[in-house]
């Protein structure tokens, strides 16, 4: 790698440039941009009226749970669905839950929109 400031040729892992004495930031500051982007697009807010809607009308499929991000309670409704549509129905109140604002936020703890 080169020094940032001065471009003198360095070894791996050289904190700081021999020559100009400037402190070199290497690979690290990539990483961090990655991980704010990567943070940013999974924390955007999900839209409370498709949550409700896709758990009204697919609830018995969890749909609008995995949309939020709660799998488990997806997955509840999923294999509660065959019986006696007890998934169908709970997806279907669940939806309306959701709409009424009885649900805040989502499985990351990011409120709706
Ligand atoms: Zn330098």
């Amino acid at each position: 790698m080169k020094c940032i400031n001065c471009g003198q040729e360095l070894g791996q892992d050289v904190r700081r440039c021999p020559i100009c004495k400037s402190e070199q930031l290497p690979k690290k500051r990539k990483i961090r941009k990655s991980s704010v982007a990567d943070v940013e697009y999974s924390y955007a807010p999900k839209s409370r009226i498709i949550a409700g809607l896709l758990q009204i009308f697919f609830g018995g499929f969890g749909i609008g749970r995995f949309y939020l991000g709660y799998n488990g309670i997806a997955i509840g409704q999923i294999f509660t669905f065959p019986i006696f549509f007890i998934g169908g129905v709970w997806g279907f109140i669940d939806g309306i839950l959701i709409l009424c604002g009885q649900v805040e936020c989502d499985a990351n703890g990011i409120a709706l929109k």
